[in-house]
């Protein structure tokens, strides 16, 4: 017995393994969220909402317990899959709750030229040797996830590895990267769609020096898997913060004891590419006393949980149709609301497609909103460490900042939107933007105004966007705030909306 605990003791150099089951990558302690208000209108409640956005995550892990891909490793609201549709359905039937009658559920094909690459099924193993201490034996870095669109022929790739740290030419012109895996440290500033283009040419320039592959440590809360960044032209491969933690610290054993080159991994990967997808939009019109319109958009689709892109965005558009499906609240324009099938998936792009179907009600548009990301608890580096020295993040009381873009920048909804903060209590952030977002992007021939309202907090696309990091409160305040936007811009006169 005694011989057997000191054998483990030094395996993988003694250093502790990364977590072997999924922890939360956000620790969200007793202390609820910063609270609403005490008078609010029952379909604007947090509360109320957040049951919504737990329903809407529902149609996620029903992708994942089903298998809708693969062996059911990459799950989520898929564009092109049942579970889209079904969040489609499920939001129709709240329209129609609310008392809206003009429903439209809408097909959506997939651009012959596009196509969307998933993983179905993959396993990224470190390969154990009596080098790294006795009783080493493989480990499987769980958090590993194919970055689009990696393939390996034959399934499989056994490699060395080496790390390059930031992968800069200046630090790559004392590395050999020929025949080995390249491990490069990325750092996301806010979320990870700030570094794609680093990334993307740094993947890119590792390959073209010989890598056989690209492993990217996401250096994030948790042990999560993250979809984002393009393929290197080799497989390439994001790893979580947790198992990247420990990948580091073995490549610095090693190199201190000499046996870098015993360090290796291998790589199995089932890939598969989809065309000629079909997915749908729903669309509900609350007729007001013009034909003029004001069109309010979500996306349904997501990866994994995806319950902060979008399923509080689309928990919002819901509540917002309740509200205005309410006789005393009817509006003078016409509301048209869009639970769209989003752009996660090539080809698809809801808002465009909404336009196209729907030429009349895109026509009159005097103005479009976009709901996206809107309710994420804030969190922070803790004071804490875990077991392996990773430093844990942990929420605090308010959301995550909300940018808000106006692309016209028209200054009466500036100015509405200044007031936000006082109001209603939303943390935008305090610079005005003319931005807008990918979802924004398909209403690009429309030339209104088009407001995009936008958290772009770190877990985006990562397993760790889960329910438990949604602010009942943060719902409510947003959801409050956008009643008051639309109803004010409502009544107000085209050209101070369009100047
Ligand atoms: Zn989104």
């Amino acid at each position: 017995m005694k011989l057997l605990a000191l054998a483990l003791a030094t395996a993988w150099f003694g250093l502790t393994l990364p977590p072997p089951t999924p922890t939360p990558a956000v620790k969200v302690g007793a202390r609820p969220a910063r609270p609403g208000s005490a008078d609010v209108a029952a379909e604007l409640r947090g509360d109320a909402i957040k049951a919504d956005v737990a329903t809407i995550v529902g149609f996620a892990h029903a992708s994942r317990a089903v298998k809708e891909v693969g062996s059911g490793q990459m799950w989520g609201r898929i564009a092109g899959f049942s579970s889209s549709d079904k969040t489609v359905e499920w939001s129709l039937d709240k329209f129609r709750t609310a008392g809206i009658s003009d429903i439209r559920t809408q097909t959506i094909s997939q651009d012959a030229k596009a196509s969307l690459w998933l993983p179905l099924s993959w396993r990224v193993t470190l390969l154990g040797d009596a080098a790294f201490g006795e009783g080493t034996s493989d480990v499987v870095l769980e958090s590993a996830l194919p970055v689009g669109p990696s393939n390996i022929p034959g399934g499989t790739l056994t490699a060395p590895l080496v790390y390059v740290g930031s992968a800069s030419p200046a630090v790559l012109q004392h590395i050999d990267v020929k025949g080995k895996i390249a491990v490069q440290l990325v750092v996301p500033q806010g979320h990870m769609l700030f570094e794609r283009g680093a990334v993307d040419s740094r993947s890119e320039d590792l390959v073209k020096r010989g890598a056989a592959g690209v492993f990217n440590i996401v250096r994030l809360p948790g042990n999560e898997l993250s979809r984002d960044f393009s393929d290197c032209g080799n497989p390439c491969f994001n790893i979580g913060g947790r198992d990247g933690w420990f990948l580091e610290a073995v490549l610095d054993r090693a190199a201190r004891a000499g046996v870098q080159d015993k360090l290796r991994v291998k790589i199995d990967l089932q890939t598969q590419t989809y065309r000629g997808l079909k997915a749908i939009n729903g669309v509900a019109v609350i007729p007001g006393m013009s034909q003029e319109t004001i069109v309010l958009n979500a996306h349904v689709d997501g990866w994994f949980d995806g319950a902060g892109d979008n399923g509080d965005g689309l928990g919002v558009l819901i509540a917002l149709a309740r509200h205005f499906a309410k006789p005393a609240n009817r509006p003078q324009r016409t509301l048209v609301f869009v639970a769209s099938a989003g752009h996660h998936t090539p080809g698809i792009n809801g808002p465009r497609s909404f336009v196209a179907a729907n030429p009349e009600l895109a026509k009159n548009a005097v103005m479009f909103v976009n709901i996206e990301h809107v309710a994420q608890r804030n969190f922070s580096p803790a004071r804490t460490t875990s077991a392996d020295g990773y430093r844990e993040a942990v929420a605090d009381s308010g959301e995550a900042p909300i940018a808000v873009g106006v692309t016209n920048n028209s200054p009466f909804l500036q100015e509405l939107i200044d007031g936000g903060p006082a109001r209603y209590g939303v943390n935008f952030i305090s610079e005005r933007s003319t931005f807008q977002s990918g979802e924004t992007g398909g209403w690009a021939g429309l030339n209104v105004a088009k407001v995009s309202i936008m958290q772009a907090p770190p877990l985006y696309h990562t397993t760790g966007e889960v329910l438990d990091v949604i602010s009942a409160p943060g719902l409510e305040r947003i959801a409050r705030f956008l009643a008051f936007f639309v109803s004010a811009a409502d009544k107000a006169p085209r050209e101070r909306i369009n100047p």
